[in-house]
């Protein structure tokens, strides 16, 4: 075998399929989000895919705790959570996530990605005869989990309760069941009917597992996500979220009774054998989350910053995708065209908005997703408007999504 060829015929592969992927080098500014300095063209640009929705990477309040936390405590936790690794503003920060979610308990990872992975797996795995029953487009980290489980599984189609009724009503009611499915859906920005699902999953005696990554500090009277808002939180078995995302840091949680959190903390592999976040990381989160608990003005803003560019794209006849959420997908279908319309956005209007290709979304759904966060200002999103007509005039682009 000729390994070095094997690597580089793969990657020209993917080149010429037009997905090759070629990383932004940015250096944000504290203070001047949305704007960073972009190294590969060497001047500012705006972004507009930055899932720090809420800006909250920047946030005052947040940087004075990790400074703080640094000062008081150190670099590092120094070790896994077992082993001297568990310092106190870790348990403070899961107090802090049982409370929002209005749980017994919460378990923090060093990544929403490994929570799933590491929580599905487990569950899923240790459980005798457990069959899992996964929404179509569920994230890779919890494919990966409920892969890793070796349980049996099911897909239902997207968002459909009656999909999942008919394939829980055909399996032995004897079973262990669980359904894994997502509040808000990161590429197409639609919202799964969370109270339908828990209808159909409690007719057969299933436990559900949510995903509110994508809604974590964004929705619901306290930003707890859709399960809040929608007044459902305590039917679900498990809640997953991120720190990274809403929360502008990083690490990853899930929420639930004292067993089910208890079992994973003594079960899960991807939790045990790995080192524990810094201190400073932990106090950076308690602090975003007990500013975006009652941050009410700053999720409405958000939500007007989206509804005002998904209505200013639609005026301009530019095929923006209909989206419920703060999630703006712009559609293009076809993989060159899409990375050639993020270069020339980057190039001559000093927008930086990644392609979304394969594997991503599916083949032919190729789009451009857009954040807007309560930073973005009008004067940005006319910007990001005028520039989207300049590229859609200069590029054979579709018209309609
Ligand atoms: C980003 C994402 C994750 C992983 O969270 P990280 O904290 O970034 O590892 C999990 N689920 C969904 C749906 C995501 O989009």
């Amino acid at each position: 075998m000729n390994y070095r060829q094997f690597f580089k015929s793969r990657l020209d592969a993917l080149r010429a399929e037009g997905r090759y992927r070629v990383f932004a080098d940015l250096e944000r500014h504290a203070g001047g989000f949305p704007r960073a300095f972009h190294h590969q063209i060497g001047a500012d640009i705006t972004v507009w895919c930055s899932n720090d929705y809420l800006g909250m990477g920047e946030h005052p309040a947040v940087l004075k705790a990790m400074h703080e936390a640094i000062d008081r405590t150190g670099a590092g936790a120094g070790g896994t959570r077992n082993i001297s690794g568990t310092v106190h503003d870790h348990v403070l920060l899961e107090r802090e996530l049982a409370d929002l979610h209005r749980t017994d308990a919460a378990l923090i990872f060093t990544s929403g990605y490994v929570a799933n992975e590491a929580a599905l797996s487990t569950i899923a795995g240790q459980m005798p005869g457990c069959i899992v029953y996964s929404d179509a487009l569920n994230h890779a980290s919890m494919i990966q989990g409920i892969r890793h489980s070796g349980a049996e599984k099911h897909i239902f189609q997207h968002n459909d309760p009656a999909d999942l009724e008919r394939l829980l009503a055909a399996s032995d009611p004897a079973r262990p069941k669980l359904v894994c499915f997502e509040s808000v859906y990161s590429m197409d920005g639609d919202i799964a009917p969370i109270a339908e699902i828990c209808d159909v999953a409690e007719r057969h005696g299933a436990m559900t597992y949510l995903d509110e990554v994508h809604a974590v500090g964004l929705y619901g009277p306290r930003g707890a996500g859709i399960a809040e808002r929608d007044g459902v939180m305590d039917r679900l078995t498990i809640i997953q979220g991120t720190l990274a995302k809403g929360f502008g840091l990083i690490g990853g949680y899930i929420a639930g009774t004292n067993d089910v959190v208890d079992f994973v903390r003594s079960f899960a592999s991807g939790f045990i054998f790995t080192s524990a976040l810094p201190p400073a990381i932990a106090a950076g989160a308690v602090a975003s989350i007990r500013h975006v608990k009652q941050a009410s003005a700053l999720r409405a803003r958000h939500q007007d910053r989206a509804e005002r560019l998904k209505r200013r794209l639609a005026e301009a006849g530019l095929p923006v995708m209909p989206s419920p959420s703060h999630i703006v997908p712009v559609f293009v279908g076809d993989a060159p065209l899409c990375k050639a319309a993020s270069d020339d956005l980057l190039d001559r209007h000093r927008i930086y908005v990644q392609p979304i290709n394969y594997p991503t979304v599916p083949r032919g759904k190729e789009r451009l997703r857009f954040t807007p966060t309560p930073q973005h200002s009008d004067a940005d999103i006319e910007h990001l408007v005028a520039a989207l007509q300049d590229v859609w005039a200069r590029l054979p682009m579709r018209r309609v999504a």
